[in-house]
């Protein structure tokens, strides 16, 4: 089996790096950075989230298992003292994958029919850069509503506790296909309005936002922002394809939410 073992760079999470690949190989596996079939971060969420959007074009073969050095993750759920049980774990193959829920992002733009396509783990938000974000949302093909505020954030299951939690959107179990919708700061009032809840679309739904007045947008995709110039439009729905975690011990969802939210 092939590995690859990546670290948020700072020296503790490097020198765990280091340890593994030397446990792994030890154990007579192959340290492969461009194929591997399983990939461990050591770091925290967003060292995975950089893991996923590097393996982006092998995620049908790559599993993924997040190690965290600073607070818990909710990716990366396993501890340093856990390395030795984890590394005889995975050199015991076969292991477990589940599979969660990933969002396609489509940005079309005017004039030509140039479009990018991307993959987030946990989110794309969309806000303007100048003054209010004001879009048209369209709803499987139908006008839903015009939106008028500071940005807007479409997540993923898995996502939905990171960025969409602190948007007040609903917890969702990665188990349940579907993209959530959630407002930032609307403008409410007898001219504009906005439905004011979250919205959350099953798959095959699709939601394309389309400017009213500027073109110009900051997006993010994770963690990652970028300026998107004469934006048509921005597509979202449930993607065909999947992110794949390597299980090897249960960790039900619900008790990692208690855990990072509640109390451990
Ligand atoms: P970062 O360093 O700002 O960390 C963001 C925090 O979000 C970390 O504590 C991380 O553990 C946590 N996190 C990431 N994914 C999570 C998930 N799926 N569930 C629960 N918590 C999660 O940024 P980063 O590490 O580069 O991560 C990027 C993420 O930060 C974005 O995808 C977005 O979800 C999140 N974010 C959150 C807010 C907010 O809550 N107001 C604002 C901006 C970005």
């Amino acid at each position: 089996m092939k590995f690859a073992v990546t670290s948020r760079g700072d020296s503790n999470s490097n020198t765990l790096m280091q340890k593994i690949r030397t446990y792994l190989m030890d154990f007579g596996l192959t340290y492969d950075e461009d194929q591997p079939d399983i990939v461990v971060t050591v770091g925290g969420d967003g060292t995975l989230l950089y893991a996923f959007h590097r393996y982006r074009s092998r995620l049908d073969k790559t599993a993924f298992v997040g190690i965290h050095t600073g607070h818990l993750g909710f990716y990366a759920d396993w501890v340093p003292e856990e390395i030795e049980k984890l590394v005889i774990a995975i050199a015991k193959t076969p292991y477990q994958v589940v599979e969660y829920p990933l969002l396609e992002v489509y940005i079309r733009y005017i004039n030509g029919g140039r479009e990018s396509r991307y993959l987030a783990l946990n989110e794309c938000t969309v806000k303007s850069v100048e003054g209010s974000l004001v879009m048209d949302l369209e709803i499987k093909g139908q006008l839903f509503e015009t939106f008028r505020g500071d940005g807007l954030c479409i997540s993923t299951p898995s996502g939905s506790t990171a960025y969409n939690k602190a948007l007040g959107g609903a917890i969702l179990h990665p188990s349940i296909e579907a993209i959530q919708v959630a407002e930032m700061a609307s403008i409410n009032n007898r001219v504009f309005r906005t439905v004011g809840s979250p919205l959350i679309l099953p798959n095959h739904h699709t939601i394309v936002m389309k400017p009213v007045n500027d073109v110009d947008f900051h997006i993010t995709i994770d963690h990652l922002t970028l300026l998107h110039k004469d934006v048509k439009s921005i597509q979202c729905r449930v993607a065909p394809e999947k992110v794949r975690f390597a299980r090897f011990r249960p960790f039900p969802f619900w008790k990692r939410v208690r855990d990072s939210f509640i109390s451990d």
